[in-house]
């Protein structure tokens, strides 16, 4: 397998996918998991998580799109700039819609007035201060986040009204996902807080709470998802009924993130005056697209003996990309590395593949490994990929 390669371990992805159910099943019963697609979206890890149960969680008219297109019958729609043709077919469908702009309201009233007879079931977006209610861990701190309508202001409540307002609505749900710095278990605990307020003061009888994605996974000294389901439920307890209130959880990394490893090997290493480089044909694109990761889990698997190796002070293991900052890591005090060397980094199933740009090189191929077989998922993409749709002169009529 000529590298890099992305490679899949089938059952670490069991694995996760094992704990979240059981943690589901221990706690609410009343659970369902919508994969967050844009978390990583090729297209076996797509039909891994439909097999698996799974709802799609997307949040654009392409990912809608995808989701039909995988054969998901249950889809929940989220999102701040929704299509309106994909709108429209979730809502007739009966999928779960999120609403997150006063547009999708007034889509709403247009659709209802043109076909009277018709229910639609909808659920709202809660904006929330998740700073004030855990300072220093929400993604948007100070200037807080930008989805959903906010509850503090009173945009809640007029959208909340608005909704009720239009017959042939009804709004069942709240989704109060929230990005954070920390997937605290206090996140999720003021999530969950959040739902109890909205359910008190407003009285609607909600028949799903979407406590949106975020988690931790596979990491042994981190939150597991029994703890997030602890913390979560022993608060929903306290306004909804377990047995008529679904619980949705939008799952992304802590699924997909552990079982992936990007292979790679040393190609080059060169002494200059300031410095020892080691190239590799792998780069931080392919691990670190929006390139603001401080360290990554990996490991080198040497070529030969190392122990018959200088020992360099330091070396700067580098990327294939022409751009300076593509440098991934130091080693320290460690066996120079040597041509053929493999650096393997793991844990990089996030936000990797599906955010990758195709620059330089074209996407590597993915691997899925499964009781020690290796299956070819995603041939690597070269140039026939990469010139698909487009036209080498003036062709398309728009
Ligand atoms: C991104 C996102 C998720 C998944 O987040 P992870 O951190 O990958 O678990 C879930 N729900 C919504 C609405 C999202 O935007």
């Amino acid at each position: 397998m000529k590298t890099p390669y992305y490679l899949i371990h089938k059952e670490v992805l069991d694995e996760g996918m094992e704990k979240l159910k059981q943690a589901a099943a221990d706690y609410w019963p009343n659970t369902v998991i919508g994969y967050s697609f844009k978390t990583n979206s090729l297209p076996w890890v797509l039909r891994y998580m439909k097999a698996q149960g799974c709802y799609a969680e997307v949040v654009s008219e392409d990912e809608y799109a995808l989701a039909e297109y995988m054969g998901y019958e249950n889809i929940i729609y989220n999102g701040p700039v929704k299509g309106r043709d994909s709108f429209e077919r979730a809502c007739r469908k009966g999928q779960i819609v999120n609403i997150d702009a006063d547009r999708e309201i007034r889509w709403l009233q247009e659709l209802c007035a043109a076909q009277p007879d018709r229910t639609i079931r909808v659920g709202i977006r809660v904006n929330f201060d998740l700073e004030g209610m855990c300072p220093g861990e929400a993604s948007g701190g100070e200037e807080g986040g930008r989805f959903g309508f906010n509850y503090e202001n009173g945009s809640f409540q007029k959208a909340l009204e608005k909704l009720q307002a239009i017959s042939g609505v009804q709004t069942e749900g709240i989704h109060l996902h929230c990005s954070s710095k920390t997937r605290s278990l206090k996140i999720y605990e003021a999530i969950a807080r959040m739902a109890c307020r909205i359910q008190t003061e407003f009285r609607t009888e909600f028949k799903y709470i979407d406590a949106g994605g975020g988690y931790f996974g596979g990491l042994a000294n981190k939150p597991q998802y029994a703890d997030y389901l602890r913390i979560m439920t022993a608060v929903l307890k306290e306004a909804y009924d377990p047995d008529r209130t679904t619980l949705i959880l939008e799952p992304g990394t802590s699924l997909i993130c552990p079982p992936v490893e990007y292979v790679t090997s040393v190609t080059d290493r060169k002494e200059t005056s300031r410095n020892y480089f080691v190239t590799t044909d792998g780069s931080r694109i392919h691990v670190d697209p929006l390139m603001t990761k401080k360290s990554y889990f990996y490991h080198i698997e040497s070529r030969g003996q190392e122990g018959q190796r200088d020992r360099l002070k330091k070396q700067v293991i580098c990327g294939f990309t022409c751009m300076e900052n593509d440098r991934l890591f130091e080693l320290k005090d460690a066996p120079a590395l040597e041509e053929g060397d493999r650096i393997i980094y793991e844990k990089v199933g996030a936000y990797t593949m599906c955010l990758s740009p195709l620059f330089i090189g074209y996407f590597p191929a993915v691997y899925v490994e499964d009781q020690g077989k290796i299956f070819c998922v995603r041939q690597k993409w070269g140039v026939n990929e990469y010139v698909q749709k487009s036209a080498e002169e003036a062709a398309f009529h728009i």
